[in-house]
């Protein structure tokens, strides 16, 4: 019923914009991370992409594109795409990008509410839940999505813990406004974490499910999931804020027609993976990118571009991405990944094997030989 089914403003003309949207560098060192872990993994011969609100579908649309360009890697492997979207208008606009428009809606076969064909000859399947997608070998991308997800604030007073919630202000005619509860609240009980420090927190519970979810897949049909949001580690309090035509929005007006975001608590949503797969990060996005080698993919772009413009649009994207006072250290990267990932698979039979692991790219150091 709210802003997403109705408005979901991404991009230039809409109230916010990101990454996928910035440069299309960003997607495309996102899919080469997919590539690395597959192969890391042993290269299988099936896997699912699932994406978690795909926005305009761009981010896919450069990972795709990646994939085709990596026909040689991937021959043999079975690819299907998955995105689990909300939003009727988005995933219209997600099927145009994707597809050129040729999608069928309601198969009768499938959990899936529409489904067609990417123009590089990939299946694609559309969900409202990720319930919904077939279990199986996946890897699943997160990009502002948990940012999205609706909140509970909660306050700690002297009688303990409260929880903010919304109210009509009798005074002023159709104004909302924030009150404590004069209790405790189901929610207060529940979504606290005993060993909390702070005296605000904000908790997401559905992104909490989430992640279990996505956790417990991995642990049993093998993946992998990368998370990209702007988030912290557990020391923000009060970060919920509004956006709407890309200046910050007061939450309580106009409710339905602006963006509502809150930071990404990582520390809850590592708690929530429940130790069923291993986690990396949250690491800065200029870190990963650059250990992702974007200064050596930028220096490439522009080589290959003659006109003046492109490469002025080439530095800004680049700098938007990067930049710490930009994108570049508010944005985090996280991901989970099967236990087994940092077990040698020659170690049972050969425990004196010196062989190291693959490492994790992204999360290492990139080293050029
Ligand atoms: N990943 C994209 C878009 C981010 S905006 C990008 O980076 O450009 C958030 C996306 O999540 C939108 O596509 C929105 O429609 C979708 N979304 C929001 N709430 C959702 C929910 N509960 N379930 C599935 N998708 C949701």
């Amino acid at each position: 019923q709210g802003y997403y089914t109705r408005r979901g403003g991404v991009g230039e003309s809409g109230d916010f914009i990101t990454s996928p949207e910035i440069s299309q560098v960003f997607g495309e060192l996102i899919g080469i991370w997919y590539i690395s872990e597959w192969m890391a993994m042993g290269k299988p011969n099936t896997f699912q992409l699932v994406e978690l609100g795909p926005g305009r579908g761009t981010l896919t649309e450069d990972i795709l594109r990646v994939f085709k360009q990596l026909t040689s890697v991937l021959s043999k492997c079975d690819v299907s795409v998955h995105l689990v979207e909300v939003s009727p208008k988005l995933s219209e606009i997600q099927a145009v990008m994707l597809t050129g428009g040729t999608v069928q809606p309601n198969p009768e076969d499938e959990s899936a509410y529409m489904k067609g064909i990417s123009k590089t000859g990939i299946p694609i399947f559309w969900y409202r839940d990720i319930q919904d997608v077939p279990p199986g070998y996946s890897f699943y991308l997160a990009h502002e999505f948990f940012d999205a997800l609706p909140i509970h604030k909660f306050q700690r007073t002297e009688k303990g813990w409260r929880e903010v919630l919304v109210d009509i202000d009798p005074e002023v005619p159709d104004q909302l406004r924030f009150v404590l509860s004069p209790s405790r609240t189901p929610a207060t009980q529940n979504f606290i974490q005993p060993e909390e420090t702070r005296d605000h927190v904000e908790v997401c519970p559905e992104a909490g499910a989430i992640v279990q979810r996505l956790a417990c897949r991995i642990e049993k049909d093998g993946g992998a999931a990368l998370v990209a949001d702007y988030g912290h580690d557990g020391t923000k309090t009060d970060t919920f804020r509004g956006f709407r035509n890309h200046k910050l929005h007061d939450v309580l007006s106009a409710p339905g027609t602006a963006d509502l975001t809150a930071d990404v608590d990582f520390s809850y949503l590592r708690k929530m993976a429940q130790g069923k797969t291993a986690t990396l990060g949250p690491i800065k996005q200029r870190e990963f990118l650059k250990n992702m080698g974007i200064d050596l993919r930028l220096q490439v772009l522009l080589q290959n571009s003659g006109d003046t413009a492109t490469r002025e649009q080439l530095l800004h994207s680049y700098d938007m991405l990067m930049n710490p006072k930009k994108m570049g250290d508010c944005f985090n990267f996280f991901a989970l990944l099967p236990h087994h990932r940092f077990v040698h698979p020659d170690k049972k039979d050969k425990p004196e094997s010196k062989s190291p692991l693959p490492p994790v790219a992204g999360f290492n150091e990139l080293l050029l030989k």
